[in-house]
């Protein structure tokens, strides 16, 4: 190489050099600038980072689905509560930051309330709201590491519906009744003329009797279905007084005398001698009413020449009732739901027509309304015990406010 080209060559290496640590810088910057942007979104952190942030946005969600969300600390002060939560409790916005459960439910029970929730996982309880006693309120609490949930609902439409339903059952029952009883009145006229007389044709003479007995269960349905209704509605204080429960069996029993015959089945009672082991505090009339939906159903589901069996035996504070058939018997599978309002095990085991479903929901009404329980024990295809306990003196408490 000439000695004069060393300067070109090295005039151009240098430019070379320059280029290329320029184009280097550039996509550095560029690089730079792609980065910074991510530092950017790295520096000023998406909000879900933020402490507290996925309580707001739960806060948030629960104001959309209208349930009323609040949180009391260690401290036993309110540190979160979303808006719902403060409408229900009529409290202006933050309002109930910082109270005391009862200063903002101003019930004393939310106390009672919270400490279940730390023994009891998600104890309920159910209250007016304080500034419109018309609203019924529903709160669950739930405890969780460094407080408690509480979780409010309201019920009023909820608890409005029901009361629509109840007086709807309540007036159609009272509109069948009328009706029903004049077409009661006029097949046992019939019935009683049917005897006197032999000119009728076996054909009227068997609808006659098909009527009297349908008729029948209709009254006992439209009965049931308007008891319930006076029960669940909490119109139906019981009159409490001391009661022989000797004297209510044998009154159901003679109720039942007939179509107990009729079913041909047996009915028979083993009470003990001393009146005072017999006697309870209780509504004579709800008692008889309890007695005669076991004793029927008994009856009911006993084959011809069956017996039934009605026991009652003292406890220490408390009576035993049992009503024993040896009938159909109850599948295990339904003996827990027997209870519940219209519920049936199967329409085909029952001879003759049916009843509503609704006794034994009657009867544990009754029960307990009576601080009493009452339980079914059965073998299919054996037969079955449906026992009752009820204290001696007059209920503590009762499962329905009255
Ligand atoms: P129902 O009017 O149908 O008798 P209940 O509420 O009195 O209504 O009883 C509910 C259901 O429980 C009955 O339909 C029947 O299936 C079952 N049950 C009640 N008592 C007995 C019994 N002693 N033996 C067998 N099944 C029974």
């Amino acid at each position: 190489v000439p000695s004069e080209t060393w300067p070109l060559i090295a005039v151009v290496a240098v430019a070379v050099a320059l280029v290329a640590s320029l184009v280097a810088l550039m996509r550095g910057r560029e690089l730079g600038r792609l980065s910074a942007g991510n530092n950017g979104n790295r520096a000023a952190p998406p909000a879900v980072d933020k402490p507290g942030y996925f309580r707001e946005e739960l806060l948030r969600l629960a104001d959309a689905a209208e349930i009323g969300l609040l949180r009391v600390g260690e401290h036993g002060r309110i540190e979160l509560a979303n808006e719902t939560a403060h409408g229900l409790l009529a409290r202006s916005d933050g309002g109930l930051l910082g109270l005391s459960p009862i200063g903002a439910f101003v019930d004393h029970r939310i106390d009672e309330l919270l400490r279940q929730a730390a023994s009891l996982g998600s104890p309920q309880l159910e209250l007016e709201a304080r500034a419109d006693p018309q609203r019924t309120l529903l709160i669950r609490a739930r405890r969780d590491e460094g407080g408690t949930w509480l979780i409010i609902r309201d019920l009023t439409e909820l608890r409005r519906l029901q009361r629509i339903r109840a007086e709807f059952i309540d007036n159609l029952s009272h509109e069948l009744r009328t009706p029903l009883t004049t077409v009661r009145l006029l097949t046992e006229t019939l019935a009683t003329e049917l005897e006197r007389t032999e000119v009728l044709p076996p054909r009227i003479r068997d609808a006659i009797v098909k009527i009297d007995v349908e008729s029948g269960h209709l009254v006992q349905m439209v009965n049931e279905l308007l008891d319930l209704a006076r029960i669940e509605g909490g119109e139906a204080p019981l009159r409490t007084d001391e009661v022989d429960l000797g004297t209510v069996i044998d009154s159901a029993l003679e109720r039942l005398r007939l179509y107990a015959e009729r079913q041909d089945v047996r009915l028979h009672a083993e009470l003990p001698a001393e009146a005072q082991e017999r006697t309870i505090v209780g509504d004579e009339e709800r008692l008889e009413q309890l007695l005669i939906n076991l004793i029927h159903n008994a009856v009911k589901f006993s084959p011809s020449d069956g017996e039934v069996a009605i026991r009652l035996g003292p406890r220490e504070d408390e009576v035993l009732i049992e009503v024993e058939d040896h009938g159909v018997g109850i599948p295990r599978a339904d003996i827990e739901r027997i209870f519940e309002r219209f519920y049936k095990v199967d329409r085909a085991r029952v001879r003759g027509a049916g009843g509503t479903g609704l006794g034994l929901a009657i009867a544990r009404h009754i029960a307990e309304r009576h601080g009493g329980r009452i339980w079914a024990s059965s073998e299919e295809g054996t037969g079955s015990t449906l026992s009752v306990l009820l204290p001696r003196g007059p209920a503590m408490h009762s499962p329905i406010d009255l």
